[in-house]
């Protein structure tokens, strides 16, 4: 099993057939794959050597989307290390959670992270900061470095990625290197069955290097495994971004004629808002997709008619699928805006009713997934794995249908749904409809409490500049569109953002303690 392809090794590996070329792109620097080799394997000798890093170590990995980032991941991957991403947002404590809760033996952090987490006690390589030990620790990058000799099987544990932090506290999800090595055939699968389905050649395809901006984080599942792992074996170029800001993203992806745009929706839909959006020749762009979060049907129709002849992809994953697992592109997506398309053909996916049991097609249930992509289970959590991974099936926590072609709908998260006198009101629905009216520029539906109807439908709308609509145009508009008894009774206009996450999801808990106090 040594060198058996299922590993990270194999990708590391197969990554310097790409030598020369752009891996990584960063402001003014950049890296070619030979070089993130010889870095790569240069820190992995010394987290063996130097750290004592064994197998099965954590080594946490904390900080902003910087090359470093990249190196270091695939540093603790080749040297045996559970790798840990944490989320570079995080507060101090929460920093001190991720650290804790993983029992990382040593953290590598940029000087932003390295400050928050001084105190811990956890040994740190620290970059990007006036006192930082990195080059130290480096020393000599020689040229003829090879990997060290770790032996690593498919199913021994390669990462924790902390999910999102929706719906409660981030769980740590452990995958493998399995998982790992299947992540970009999940992702290459998808991309080529929607570009044959489209009646395209997928090996045509396949060939065109692609320029990805990344405008999401590495630590989270969809930039590591929808985009960074899929790089190592097509060749690739990333063009990384600090942090998420349209302006920025248009000047890239002028100088750096970027080819494919990858994040969550609202990148999408705040880059077609941008005031300055006309002004920067965006021609190289072939491609704009974005998924981990509902995409409402109107962003497809602005990339129609904003950027035409573009394909637009819409993909869905979770932190527990090791990102990307159902994937809607091209003319499947055009024909179902709303659907998330079909599943990577290594899934298999069933709709549950609560007891497990499949329903008939076109009804709505929980998505329960199963293949080599879903993770081995919850990092110390042994309740919540029992709970969410039963009998081989992953259950996803989202209500979801499938029409008579195997196309899937995700109609909401089971705990985001409104339960309004027993009528199920799917809050991603009702946002979709808001999203269709001109002066909205971000919609949140939340569930209000209320004594005779157990939930009440409530807004939470941000206009667009300059706009103006009142909540009673607004009721009128999606009594239009929606049954009545899903159109908000109440709204609450704010001149701010939503609360976002990283992952681009509103941070619903907030919401509802900022406007109800709950
Ligand atoms: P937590 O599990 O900690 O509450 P989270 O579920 O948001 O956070 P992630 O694993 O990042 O953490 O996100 C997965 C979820 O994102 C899915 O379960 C689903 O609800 C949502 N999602 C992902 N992609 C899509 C998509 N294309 N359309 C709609 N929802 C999506
Ligand atoms: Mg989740």
């Amino acid at each position: 099993w040594k060198h058996a392809p299922a590993t990270f090794r194999a990708l590391l590996e197969m990554s310097r057939f790409h030598g020369e070329k752009l891996f990584v792109v960063y402001e003014d620097e950049r890296l070619t794959f030979e070089e993130h080799f010889r870095l790569a394997a240069t820190l992995a000798h010394r987290l063996i050597g130097d750290y004592g890093v064994r197998k099965g170590d954590r080594v946490a990995v904390a900080m902003r989307n910087y090359p470093e980032w990249v190196i270091a991941m695939s540093a603790a991957l080749a040297a045996g290390a559970v790798a840990v991403p944490l989320n570079a947002w995080w507060t101090r404590q929460e920093m001190e959670y991720g650290l804790a809760d993983s029992g990382a033996k040593l953290v590598i952090a940029d000087g932003e992270r390295a400050e928050r987490l001084s105190g811990s006690g956890v040994p740190m390589i620290v970059t990007r900061a006036a006192d930082a030990n990195w080059s130290e620790v480096m020393g000599e990058v020689r040229s003829d470095v090879t990997l060290p000799d770790v032996e690593i099987g498919p199913d021994d544990p390669a990462t924790i990625f902390y999910t999102s932090g929706t719906t409660g506290r981030s769980k740590g999800a452990l995958g493998s290197h399995r998982n790992l090595g299947q992540a970009p055939m999940t992702v290459a699968y998808a991309l080529m069955s929607a570009v044959a389905r489209a009646g395209k050649d997928p090996a045509e395809a396949a060939a065109v290097r692609r320029i990805t901006l990344l405008t999401v984080p590495l630590f989270h599942t969809t930039g590591c495994f929808a985009v960074l792992m899929p790089t190592f074996f097509t060749g690739g170029q990333l063009v990384l971004m600090y942090k998420w800001d349209p302006q920025r993203a248009l000047e890239l992806i002028e100088r750096e004629k970027v080819t494919t745009m990858s994040g969550v929706p609202t990148n999408a839909w705040q880059l077609l808002s941008h005031p300055s959006f006309g002004e920067h020749d965006i021609s190289s762009l072939t491609s704009v997709s974005y998924g981990g979060a509902p995409a409402p049907p109107k962003l497809l129709e602005r990339i129609t008619e904003l950027l035409p002849k573009r394909t637009p992809g819409n993909g869905y994953g979770m932190t527990e699928t090791t990102a990307l697992a159902v994937y809607n592109s091209g003319a499947g997506y055009l024909a179902k805006p709303d659907s998330i398309g079909l599943p990577a053909a290594v899934l298999d996916v069933k709709i549950c009713d609560p007891h497990g049991d499949e329903v008939p097609t076109g009804e709505v249930g929980e998505l329960c997934i199963r293949g080599p992509i879903v993770i081995l289970g919850y990092w110390n959590r042994p309740d919540a794995t029992a709970e969410t991974f039963v009998n081989g099936w992953l259950h996803t926590g989202d209500l979801a249908r499938v029409d008579e072609e195997g196309f899937v709908y995700i109609v909401d998260r089971a705990k985001d749904m409104v339960i309004r006198g027993g009528e199920n009101v799917y809050c991603a629905e009702v946002e979709a409809a808001l999203f269709e009216h001109t002066a909205i520029d971000d919609a949140a539906v939340i569930g209000i409490p209320d004594d005779e109807m157990g939930e009440q439908v409530g807004a939470v709308v941000r206009l667009k500049p300059g706009s103006a609509a009142t909540a009673e145009e607004l009721q009128a508009f999606l009594r239009d569109r929606i049954a009545p008894f899903k159109v908000p009774i109440r709204f609450w206009f704010r001149e701010t953002e939503l609360p976002r996450n990283p992952g681009g999801k509103v941070l619903k808990t907030h919401l509802r303690k900022e406007t109800l106090g709950l």
